[in-house]
């Protein structure tokens, strides 16, 4: 990261972990980030549970003022109403609940979500209180036909565009090829997207937004390489999936600076 971005290391536990087994994990993971933080000064780590977990988690870290944050994997695009099965961003807000996921790749396969849905979940979370974590990335196919950057900035664009001039939102580039195959991207191929992100922002919506915003890497992201990618100027953290769910490895990762 560059200038004032305080860096976020993000774990993304998808559909892992019950209420009871989070309890423990979040216990044994606080203990082991306590001298971390000494050593490394100001990084902020937030984890997302599943949605079941939410209250437990909540609970553990307020009384025991646990310096972790807290966040959900996704949110309804709607406020309230007839909507079974969908978790409002008021639900989640009153869990103290800070970032929401929107725009995750296995949303957007797995679940069909075009950027209209993606962008209303994002205002959603925004109109609540919280910060948007906005998922971006190509496919392996796109990659080949459209090069990195332009299905992201694409993304981005149509995501944020209902959002108010002085929102704040995180974005996370997560190039699909990238997730869960164990081959990362490149530092350099993150730093060139992140780079071509945070100038679109420029464009977008104007310096200080741009500067100001934290864009994260995602994909295969572990202890030996997180450091290559939190160098680049451009590339302010890193959303975590399958190694966010290993205490010592994650706390590692925390320990980029190592
Ligand atoms: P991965 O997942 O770290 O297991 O590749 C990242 C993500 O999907 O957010």
């Amino acid at each position: 990261p560059q200038g004032d971005r305080t860096p976020l290391i993000a774990g993304n536990w998808k559909m892992h972990l019950d209420h009871l087994q989070a309890i423990a994990f979040v216990q044994k993971l606080s203990w082991g980030l306590k001298d971390v933080r000494h050593d490394f000064g100001e990084v902020e780590v937030a984890v997302f549970p599943p949605f079941t977990d939410l209250r437990s988690v909540q609970t553990l870290l307020a009384a025991d003022k646990l310096s972790l944050t807290l966040g959900a994997q996704d949110v309804s695009p709607h406020e309230s109403g007839a909507f079974t099965g969908d978790v409002s961003a008021a639900m989640l807000g009153k869990l103290d609940v800070r970032y929401v996921l929107v725009g995750h790749s296995e949303r957007r396969q797995g679940h069909q979500e075009g950027d209209d849905t993606v962008a209303a979940k994002t205002l959603a979370a925004h109109t609540a209180g919280m910060v948007p974590v906005i998922c971006v990335g190509e496919t392996a196919e796109d990659l080949e036909t459209h090069g990195a950057a332009a299905i992201p900035l694409a993304q981005l664009a149509a995501a944020i565009a209902p959002l108010p001039a002085d929102a704040e939102f995180v974005v996370a580039y997560e190039p699909v090829w990238a997730i869960g195959s164990g081959q990362a991207a490149t530092p350099e191929q993150a730093e060139d997207v992140a780079r071509a992100l945070r100038e679109s922002l420029r464009d977008l919506r104007g310096d200080d937004v741009a500067t100001a915003t934290r864009i994260l890497y995602g994909g295969s992201v572990a202890s030996q390489n997180v450091a290559g990618f939190l160098r680049q100027p451009n590339v302010d953290g890193a959303l975590v999936g399958g190694a966010s769910l290993k205490v010592d490895e994650f706390t590692r990762i925390v320990q980029f600076k190592k």
